[in-house]
């Protein structure tokens, strides 16, 4: 198989020769034929070298490397792939496991499949394309998944619809490519929730918060709790199982409020500890006194690409600055960011100086990240995208 030849700039090869798996559109020199957008191209440098395999796409990135090596990127290459992110996870003691059954099976460029993103949630895998190419071969990936799990697997909703640039023309439909799914709820560390794909954010639930939950279970007992951008309860049932005195839910939508309403429910019916505001987060923060001990902040990513990066920065300091003013002395605060385009130290800088505004004494206890299912490609450090610190606030 020839695939249409791509040849870079001068000096454009350095990134890729990192094993840096996107080629900008303004690193190309010329293009021996017109691909269409999601065909595999061939990328060469200026001297004729192979540089590695990838899917086109008209953009700022024209290209994403899924080999570095001269394949056959056939069913049987994209396979093997799955395979291994599977196996990596059964090293991780995610599958089978009795008390999760939601988890990330592969995850883009930290599974080398840059534009692929799948989660998996009890006997449904919700799939979801962020390129064309991976998107034209979507019936394949179904395949594949089958024959891994087989009867385990019930359905596939594929959920690319806002996801696949508009213009591509590939016509992407939110839907079941695969079975129907009834199972709704799935669990994680034992507790239970509900999981919408069909209407829900992303995939449905934020399954990279697994391990942080964990860890302010542990953080929990007696304390009374603030869970701002609650969306699903994530935190909130968590803080419960861990002995909170009270728990209190915010976001601004009122459907993500019903939903955690629901899963606390689910997990702890009828407790009088729990109560659920769908206010704006900003507002709620102006007048909370020192009520709480343990605030929670997981706001949406405020920045998604990097003109906007010092809009983002101020909102995370202002978001922080009101919980370190008000929180209980003695208080702790989860804070995060999920913007691939706020390093961790651009995150950390701007917590700090939200501190000093404060003038109190702040302590870090935690530094936290993404768990295992959501791999970092050391040739792709923007892969590492959820940051958060654990503080002591005195
Ligand atoms: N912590 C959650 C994920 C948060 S996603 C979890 O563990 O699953 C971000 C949430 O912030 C969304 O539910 C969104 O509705 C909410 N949100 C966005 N802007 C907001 C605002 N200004 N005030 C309150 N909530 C907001």
């Amino acid at each position: 198989m020839s695939y249409i030849k791509v040849v870079l700039k001068s000096g454009k090869d350095q990134s890729l020769r990192r094993f840096h798996p996107w080629v900008f559109s303004g690193a190309i020199k010329k293009m021996y034929g017109e691909p269409a957008e999601g065909d595999i191209v061939s990328v060469f440098d200026n001297k004729n070298e192979f540089l590695g395999l990838g899917h086109y796409q008209i953009g700022s990135i024209a290209v994403r490397i899924v080999s570095f090596t001269e394949v056959e990127v056939n069913d049987q290459f994209w396979e093997d792939k799955i395979r291994k992110a599977y196996q990596l996870r059964v090293d991780q003691g995610l599958v089978d496991d009795e008390t999760t059954n939601a988890y990330r099976l592969v995850h883009a460029e930290g599974d080398n499949m840059p534009g692929l993103i799948i989660d998996m949630y009890d006997d449904t895998a919700v799939v979801q394309m962020h390129s064309v190419g991976m998107f034209l071969i979507k019936d394949t990936i179904d395949e594949i998944l089958k024959k891994i799990f087989g009867d385990q697997l019930k359905a596939i909703y594929n959920k690319s619809e806002s996801t696949i640039p508009y213009k591509a023309k590939v016509n992407p439909e939110n839907g079941y490519t695969f079975g129907k799914s009834e199972t709704r709820i799935a669990l994680e560390n034992g507790l239970k929730f509900r999981v919408d794909w069909e209407k829900g954010q992303k995939t449905g639930f934020f399954v990279d918060q697994r391990d942080n939950r964990a860890l302010l279970e542990k953080y929990s007992k007696g304390k009374s709790v603030l869970n701002m951008f609650c969306y699903t309860g994530g935190f909130s049932f968590y803080a419960m199982r861990g002995g909170a005195k009270l728990v209190h839910s915010v976001d601004s939508s009122e459907r993500a409020i019903e939903l955690t309403k629901e899963n606390v429910e689910l997990n702890y019916p009828g407790d009088e500890r729990h109560d659920a505001f769908a206010v704006d987060a900003f507002k709620y923060l102006d007048d909370i006194k020192d009520q709480y001990d343990l605030i929670i902040l997981d706001p949406p990513a405020f920045a998604k690409h990097n003109n906007v990066l010092n809009n983002a920065l101020q909102g995370y300091k202002r978001l922080n600055a009101k919980a370190f003013e008000q929180i209980k002395p003695g208080g702790i605060i989860f804070t995060f960011s999920c913007s691939q385009v706020v390093s961790k130290d651009a995150f950390r800088k701007t917590v700090f100086s939200a501190a000093a505004k404060s003038g109190r004494n702040v302590r870090i206890l935690n530094q936290l990240t993404q768990p295992a299912d959501h791999p970092v490609n050391i040739y792709h450090p923007e892969g590492e995208y959820l940051k958060g610190l654990v503080l002591y606030v005195e």
